[in-house]
């Protein structure tokens, strides 16, 4: 059935969108099924769950990806294991996310997640701080900025999340062109590449909006 559903996704995908399949909650061995199907992003929303499978499936050359609300205290764990960190909602977290990485002479590749939506509920920096929070985390040494993420909500139909997307697009470009970025010392820091997405309910909206990382849970591993 994994094989199935990513068969099909990968259909409806073009391949130059990296798929990340979130598999908070799924076993290890649904992780393999996965991975023995093409896919090697996997994304995690938990650091001691994603901790487990990790020592479980070293070894098979899965990029980590920690999607969901990292607690400042975790930062220490999660530098550890996760190749990219999708959720940097803070320069507090950034700060800690420094100066843990820095401990294991590691630069933390991380997307900064925007909140392209007004829910008081969501986590995420405000699209108009964010680029000056981007600024400052590009002075730190051991932090290294992606890109962008965003969680479009919840809406009745696919196309109500398009204005999110494009919202996410437009903040993407606009730091992009910007002198944000490419007067940063050293010409350390390339542009942002990544742009990530589009879950299993509006992920083709999300696509046509310009993302190129869409993170599937269900259409993966259910149905
Ligand atoms: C769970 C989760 C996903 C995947 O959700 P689906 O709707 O099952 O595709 C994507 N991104 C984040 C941040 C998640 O927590």
């Amino acid at each position: 059935m994994i094989r199935e559903n990513i068969f099909k996704a990968r259909e409806r995908i073009p391949s130059q969108v990296i798929i990340v399949a979130v598999a908070k909650t799924r076993s290890a061995e649904e992780i393999k099924e996965a991975v023995g199907s093409g896919i090697d992003n996997i994304g995690e929303n938990k650091v001691q769950e994603a901790i487990e499978k990790y020592n479980e499936l070293k070894g098979c050359g899965i990029k980590w990806h920690m999607v969901g609300h990292l607690q400042t205290n975790k930062v220490k764990d999660a530098v550890k294991i996760f190749d990219l960190i999708q959720s940097v909602d803070s320069l507090h977290l950034a700060l800690e996310i420094d100066k843990q990485a820095a401990k294991i002479n590691k630069v933390q590749d991380v997307l900064i997640e925007v909140k392209t939506s007004p829910e008081a509920t969501k986590s995420g920096l405000k699209t108009q701080e964010a680029a000056g929070i981007i600024k400052e985390i590009n002075a730190l040494k051991n932090i290294n900025i992606k890109g962008l993420m965003t969680i479009a909500p919840a809406v009745a139909v696919p196309q109500d999340a398009r204005p999110y997307f494009s919202s996410l697009k437009k903040l993407y470009d606009s730091i992009n062109a910007s002198p944000v970025i490419p007067a940063l010392p050293a010409g350390r820091r390339s542009p942002l590449s990544i742009l990530s997405m589009g879950m299993t309910d509006d992920f083709e909206v999300a696509i046509e909006e310009g993302s190129n990382m869409v993170r599937l849970g269900r259409a993966i591993f259910e149905g």
